[in-house]
């Protein structure tokens, strides 16, 4: 039985990934140790880790400047550790309206204490508009990907700030699109989405925004992670350990610009169904569009949830929407393969033709 699984996360893992964790789990490199047993100390997972790193760095061509930084806690973590390591340089920090989890990060560095301004977008580009005065920042957060409202602020839509270093919440298209980590000082991406089990979090960081001085608690310190390779204290092992493997994956399948032509062709295939439908509808800009998160309904929360009943019987997970809008929603991640989309398709045919 194959089941699709449209989930915003944890989400779909590449199936040979998935073999490859099975094949090894009983005997890791053949230390006759599982990698859930062994030690974070011991060199077989110092050069998991070293590959890891590696292969983002290959992946998305991080410059020598910046650190790749294993953390845990998640996006919700680096709503904290982010203006505890970066602010107070200024007198305050600089958000780009664009929903849940910006408010999310907005309402977290409000509640330590600092300083903050939700910048509202007009519609019209550039983001932020013309007069806004980067002299009074720290930095710029935005939400890269709007993985609950299903829009992105893609590569040729880059937020612009010269002065300040641009924040970018990767957490639901990193490595889905071709992004310069130059435009940044510092991006950050839960891996539940796009790389490897809940557990870890990616950082990559400029160097010169590391401040030495902060006292802050060490397991948000970008300082402790940097100096000690990630492994002051224990890190996620297993999550590490799977993100090797899919960020190996990726290289052997043409790394990010092949995930993105794939990612582009698979939401263009769903947004192009939802487009002509007479039931169900997409409500985002055009050039905005997730490749990832596809956000649709009927609006009609009965229908929706029918539909969700109804793709269930047909083996397709997941597509219930966010609780927060309601709706539903299909997370296309680069582990989705073409056919999941070519038969959500048709389930969502079949069931306007039946119920439209
Ligand atoms: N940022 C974005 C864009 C997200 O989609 C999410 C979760 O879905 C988060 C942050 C919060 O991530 P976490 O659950 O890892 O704290």
């Amino acid at each position: 039985m194959t089941v699709y699984n449209f989930s915003a996360g944890p989400a779909v893992m590449p199936k040979p990934v998935i073999d490859q964790i099975q094949r090894e789990m009983p005997s890791f490199n053949d230390s006759g140790m599982s990698i859930l047993e062994i030690s974070h100390r011991s060199t077989l997972f110092e050069n998991v880790l070293n590959d890891a790193k590696q292969n983002i760095k290959d992946l998305m061509h991080v410059p020598d400047n910046y650190h790749i930084l294993f953390c845990q806690g998640g996006g919700t973590g680096q709503f904290a550790a982010v203006p505890l390591n970066l602010a107070n340089r200024r007198e305050k920090i600089a958000f780009l309206d664009s929903g849940h989890w910006n408010k999310k990060a907005y309402q977290e560095a409000e509640q330590l204490g600092y300083g903050i301004d939700v910048i509202k977008e007009n519609g019209q580009l550039p983001y932020p508009s013309d007069n806004f005065d980067e002299t009074l920042y720290d930095y710029l957060h935005v939400t890269i990907n709007n993985t609950i409202e299903g829009s992105t602020y893609h590569p040729n839509h880059l937020p612009n700030v010269k002065d300040i270093p641009l924040v970018g919440d990767m957490s639901s298209n990193f490595m889905a699109e071709s992004y310069d980590v130059n435009d940044f000082g510092l991006i950050f991406a839960g891996a539940q989405k796009n790389l490897a089990p809940a557990g870890l979090t990616i950082v990559i960081v400029r160097d010169d925004l590391i401040d030495p001085a902060k006292h802050i608690p060490t397991i948000l310190n970008y300082e402790a992670y940097a100096k000690k390779n990630s492994m002051f204290n224990t890190p996620p092992v297993f999550p590490i350990y799977a993100a090797k493997l899919t960020t190996q994956w990726l290289l052997d399948n043409g790394g990010i610009a092949e995930m993105e032509k794939r990612d582009i062709q698979k939401s263009g295939m769903l947004y192009d169904y939802l487009d002509q439908s007479k039931l169900f509808h997409n409500n985002v800009k055009k050039d905005e569009r997730s490749y990832t998160n596809i956000v649709f309904t009927t609006n009609d929360d009965d229908l929706d949830a029918q539909f969700v009943d109804f793709a269930a019987d047909h083996d397709l997970i997941s597509l219930k929407g966010h609780r927060s809008i309601g709706g539903l929603r299909a997370s296309l991640y680069n582990a989705m393969p073409v056919e999941g989309v070519e038969k959500l398709i048709d389930v969502l045919t079949k069931f306007e033709q039946t119920r439209g």
